[in-house]
């Protein structure tokens, strides 16, 4: 799978997203961080001896609120304190706060929160995010008393500008970085009473049970494509460790970014219809075995270049599909939709009618038609149907798919691929 210089794959985002980017501080704003960087540490170490000196017996409490207060009152009495920005102060108070909570709400995941040393993980948040464009590579984010500073730009602008947050950080090699959040998103919807089965297919497509075909957009141009082929002939004739092949190399992977976020694009942009379209969604948990079957094709018709594309195949599907579960899944809890798994197990050889199941049933890859009750039908669309009826027995829902899916058909946005 693509990954860019800054190790950002499209399976590891995690919800809320972030993006990391590579920041360039002058001499004067390098100062400025590490302040803030030392700032943010005393605070947050300080915050943190007093709640661990907090006992029982006491009446008064100590929390985000009465911390603030007291940082307020410190700032007034120590003027280095008062030099650096007060946002980035109470930043680290309210990281503080949300360490503590995250271990009270689930101990057996989070460690009791411990001191920060200097040098290590260090870093400060900046809310209220400013950012701003320069050209297709450089960016700009406003840090407190530090005013714009430079970073690289290797991600979707539009991720990074609709970001609600970030957070600067220096690694134990002095480089700095800063990651952009982005929350996790909320889908204004209303209920539709339409349910669908999702059979998420080799062909970089998804079917719905209800008929839809969504297909994954080509990632690159023809002349992109062209170019990224001329360019790893090239790569694999140049001299290892030679500042030409570096150069290619970025070639190569500023393209390999270009593609990752169309793709991305595209996930987002589907699996938010869905999660608006349909109260429940049913997928098939992950099934590796069948994504890899385009490549090596059949015993009649063997695919080309098997083994390379196997492990391109693999890699970029799994990629793809579990960022798409993820998206979907994210955006139907915050959204109330109901996603399901089923096992993916003969879902593609049965009948969605008659419920009879046979290898027979599979005239090709893409047409199904049932040995026992004559039923024909596209493959995908059977399986997606068959999908979505496991679902419903997992579910408890019941009903017959068709009549509850058709249940109220104004109330569902059409898709994009059907409005074009
Ligand atoms: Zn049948």
């Amino acid at each position: 799978m693509v990954s860019t210089e800054n190790n950002v794959t499209i399976g590891s985002q995690t919800t809320p997203m972030s993006i990391s980017q590579r920041l360039y501080p002058n001499l004067d704003d390098n100062t400025t961080l590490l302040m803030h960087c030392s700032n943010a540490r005393f605070v947050y170490d300080l915050g943190l001896e007093q709640r661990n000196l907090w006992r029982k017996d006491r009446t008064a409490k100590i929390n985000y609120p009465t911390q603030a207060k007291e940082l307020a009152e410190a700032r007034q009495a120590f003027t280095w304190l008062k030099e650096g920005s007060s946002a980035v102060q109470q930043q680290a108070l309210r990281d503080l706060d949300k360490a503590f909570k995250n271990w009270w709400n689930n101990p057996a995941h989070f460690f009791r929160p411990t001191w920060r040393k200097a040098g290590d993980n260090e870093g400060f948040y900046v809310r209220d995010l400013s950012v701003r464009k320069l050209n297709r590579n450089w960016g700009e984010i406003l840090v407190p008393r530090a005013e714009w500073v430079k970073f690289r730009i290797t991600r979707n602008w539009n991720d990074i500008e609709t970001a609600s947050s970030a957070r600067v950080t220096k690694d134990r090699s002095g480089r700095w970085f800063v990651s952009f959040t982005r929350p996790a998103p909320q889908i204004e919807r209303e209920s539709t009473g339409a349910i669908v089965g999702l059979d998420m297919g080799i062909a970089s497509s998804v079917t719905t049970s209800d008929g839809m075909h969504l297909h994954m957009p080509k990632l690159l141009s023809p002349a992109e494509s062209q170019r990224k082929r001329r360019l790893q002939r090239k790569l694999s004739s140049q001299q290892k460790g030679s500042n030409s092949r570096a150069r290619t190399k970025l070639s190569i992977a500023k393209l390999a970014a270009k593609e990752s976020d169309r793709r991305k694009d595209w996930v987002e942009k589907t699996t938010t219809q869905l999660v608006r379209n349909y109260d429940l969604n049913v997928l098939e948990h992950l099934k590796v075995k069948n994504m890899v079957r385009s490549a090596s094709g059949t015993k009649e018709n063997p695919g080309k270049n098997v083994a390379q594309k196997k492990g391109l195949n693999r890699e970029i599907l799994n990629q793809s599909w579990s960022f798409f579960r993820k998206r979907l899944k994210d955006k139907a809890n915050s959204s109330g939709v109901v996603v399901t798994q089923v096992n993916p197990k003969y879902t593609s050889q049965t009948c969605s009618v008659c419920k009879h199941c046979t290898r027979q049933n599979r005239k090709s890859q893409a047409v199904f038609s049932c040995v026992a009750c004559g039923y024909q039908a596209d493959a995908d669309i059977n399986a997606a149907q068959n999908i979505l009826a496991a679902g419903l027995a997992v579910t408890g829902c019941g009903g017959t798919p068709q009549a509850l899916s058709h249940s109220d058909p104004m109330k569902r946005q059409p898709l994009e691929e059907e409005v074009a």
